[in-house]
Formats: structure tokens, C-alpha cells, sequence
């Protein structure tokens, strides 16, 4: 019963890559730009490494500083809306803190990104539907922080350790969680928005602490076919990573070392797990991670996967950039 869309075709995992403009502090301090966009039309993303040598990167889809939020999610949103044809889907923005992860899938009020452009074409289309389908949509709000999963639309805190299960049907789940039902874009928001907020409490640096956790976003859909009374249920995870980069050596101590490593641990993980997909490995290790583990049902199978690799075009940040294409570039 699920419709075949044209996405399908391409593949199930797919590599967009998108470069941040130059900001304030890297014109003031006169930083050269070692991004090259001339084919960027065609998926490829010039690095110049110094001199004369340039590398380059393949990719489904490049974005450059000039492109919009509906430029990226004219491309995303095919395969966000095939959730609803009763596909698990799973897009996340992976990189460097500061490159434009939280940008590209939470946005602002006045440039929306992902998420919220998803949830306004999900009812969009539910009503289309709504002669054929019901559909019963419900979102959970969740933070991954050192390999703890933390409910972020409870109202207390539960003392209860939440864990991801897996349920008689196969899919996983994790119990305790909430699950607030939505019926517009609007009250989908108003709850996201509550979570956000959720996510500052409890830590005294916000920004520090979400370049941190793994930020995530589940829409679950429930529908039903009027005509034959078919039901299916799909799941859709928007991901907002912990920023891949290594702190410097100085830095890692105590908490914040145990926190680096985590995040290594997690993002390592994820990598492992893409990879072992996308070269059709007997072994897929999910369970080497929260993160992983309570993706499950939205990585491999069919169900579709979209990565954005967030990168900064400056010279100062080469390196990092260079490790988040080269992660990019072996699960691709
Ligand atoms: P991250 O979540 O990866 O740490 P942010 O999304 O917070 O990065 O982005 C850092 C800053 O750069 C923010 O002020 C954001 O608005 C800005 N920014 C990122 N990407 C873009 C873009 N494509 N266009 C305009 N501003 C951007
Ligand atoms: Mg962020």
C-alpha cells in the first residue's frame, strides 16, 4: 500500500551538502573563502587546500551562501511528505558548531527551515487527502546528551531512565515517552517550541549545551484508507547533532571530556551504522548508540535518509570542514 514516489528511485540515503555564508567575525578578521561553487550545479564542492591544489567532494546536492531555505527544502520535501505514503524517514543536519545545523532545520520566524516547513506541507497535504485518508499526527520532543535520553516535553522529571524498546511488531519505541497529538502546523509548533525551551532548564550555558546533545524530533502519522481500512504507521525524525567538532586538546577535562567523548562515541556510531547500510553489511550496529538505537526504524529498511553536511567556507575552519566531508563522503 505505499505509493511509489519518485525519491525512491534515487536511492535511500542521500547527501546534501550546504556552506553557511561568511559571518561577521570572518570578514572582520579578513578570512579567505577555500570553498569553490563553480559546479556546485552539478553536486560538486571544490575545497581549495592551499596553492593550487583543489579537492573535490561529491554530493546529491551542493548549497551555496546564496541559497534559501526554500531552495533547500524544495529538495528535502519530497521525501518528507513520503512519510505520509507510510515510509519512515530520517533527516538530520550533521557539523561543525556554528556552521548552520540548527538554521537549516529549525530556522527562524522570519527564514523557517525544515522542521517547520515539513509540518506545514504534512497537514497541507493531509487535508488534500482527507477524503481518502484520515491521518492522526503526534510528535515527541527528545534530547540524546552523554548517551541519556531526555523527554523534553515532560512537564517533571521522571526518575525513570528511559530506554529504547523494541516492540512485539519490531519497531522500537521508547516507553514513558510523551507523544502530543497535532492537528495544525500551529499547535505542532507551539509544542516544538515548548521543548526548545525545555532544553535551556538545567543548563547554564543554552548554546554551549545544544552544540552538545543531539537534538531530536519525532512526527509519528497514523493513517487510515477509507476506502479499504488499511492502517499504517510511519515515523519521520528531524535531527539537530551535536556539532562534530574536536575540541582542543587544553580544553578536555572532567565533564567536558566525558561529554567529547560521547558525542565522538555517538556521531562514530552513526557514521558506522550509514555506512554499513549503504555497503549492504549483514551487521547493521545500531545499538552502539542512543542515537542509532532510537533511529532504528528510520535508517536502512526502506525507509529514506537525508544528511546535511553543514560546512563553513573559511580557511580558518579547513580542517573541520575537511573531517565533516570526509565523514560525508564514506557513507555516501
Ligand atoms: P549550528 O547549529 O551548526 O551551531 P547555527 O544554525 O546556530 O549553527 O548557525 C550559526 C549562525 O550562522 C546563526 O546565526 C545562523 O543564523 C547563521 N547561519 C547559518 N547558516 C546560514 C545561512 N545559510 N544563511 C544565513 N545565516 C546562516
Ligand atoms: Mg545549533
Amino acid at each position: 500500500n505505499k505509493m511509489v514516489t519518485g525519491v525512491q528511485a534515487l536511492g535511500n540515503i542521500r547527501v546534501f551538502c550546504r556552506c553557511r555564508p561568511q559571518n561577521k567575525d570572518d570578514i572582520s578578521a579578513g578570512c579567505a573563502t577555500v570553498v569553490d561553487f563553480d559546479a556546485a550545479k552539478d553536486g560538486d564542492l571544490g575545497i581549495l587546500n592551499g596553492g593550487s591544489t583543489k579537492k573535490t567532494f561529491k554530493f546529491d546536492r551542493v548549497y551555496t551562501p546564496k541559497d534559501s531555505q526554500v531552495d533547500v527544502f524544495a529538495d528535502a520535501s519530497p521525501m518528507v511528505t513520503s512519510v505520509l505514503d507510510g515510509y519512515n524517514v530520517c533527516i538530520f543536519a550533521y557539523g561543525q558548531t556554528g556552521t548552520g545545523k540548527t538554521f537549516t532545520m529549525e530556522g527562524t520566524e522570519q527564514n523557517r527551515g525544515v522542521n517547520y516547513r515539513t509540518l506545514d506541507q504534512l497537514f497541507e497535504i493531509t487535508k488534500e487527502r482527507s477524503e481518502t485518508f484520515t491521518y492522526n499526527i503526534s510528535v515527541s520532543v527528545l534530547e540524546v546528551y552523554n548517551e541519556q535520553i531526555r523527554d523534553l516535553l515532560a512537564t517533571s522529571p521522571t526518575s525513570k531512565k528511559l530506554e529504547v524498546k523494541q516492540s512485539s511488531g519490531g519497531s522500537h519505541h521508547v516507553p514513558g515517552i510523551l507523544e502530543a497529538r497535532v492537528n495544525s502546523t500551529r499547535e505542532a509548533w507551539n509544542v516544538l517550541q515548548a521543548g526548545s525551551n525545555a532544553r535551556a532548564v538545567g543548563s547554564n550555558n543554552v548554546n554551549e549545551h545544544s552544540s552538545r546533545s543531539h537534538c531530536m524530533l519525532c512526527i509519528m502519522v497514523r493513517a487510515k484508507n477509507l476506502i479499504n481500512g488499511e492502517c499504517t504507521n510511519s515515523k519521520l525524525w528531524l535531527v539537530d547533532l551535536a556539532g562534530s567538532e574536536r575540541l582542543a586538546r587544553t580544553d578536555v577535562q572532567g565533564e567536558r571530556l566525558k561529554e567529547a567523548q560521547n558525542i565522538n562515541r555517538s556521531l562514530s556510531a552513526l557514521g558506522d551504522v550509514i555506512y554499513a547500510l549503504a555497503t549492504k553489511s549483514s551487521h547493521i550496529p545500531y545499538r552502539n548508540s542512543k542515537l542509532t538505537h532510537l533511529l532504528q526504524d528510520s535508517l536502512g529498511g526502506d525507509s529514506k535518509t537525508l544528511m546535511f553536511v553543514q560546512i563553513s567556507p573559511s580557511e580558518k575552519d579547513l580542517s573541520e570542514t575537511l573531517s565533516s566531508l570526509n565523514f560525508a563522503t564514506r557513507v555516501r
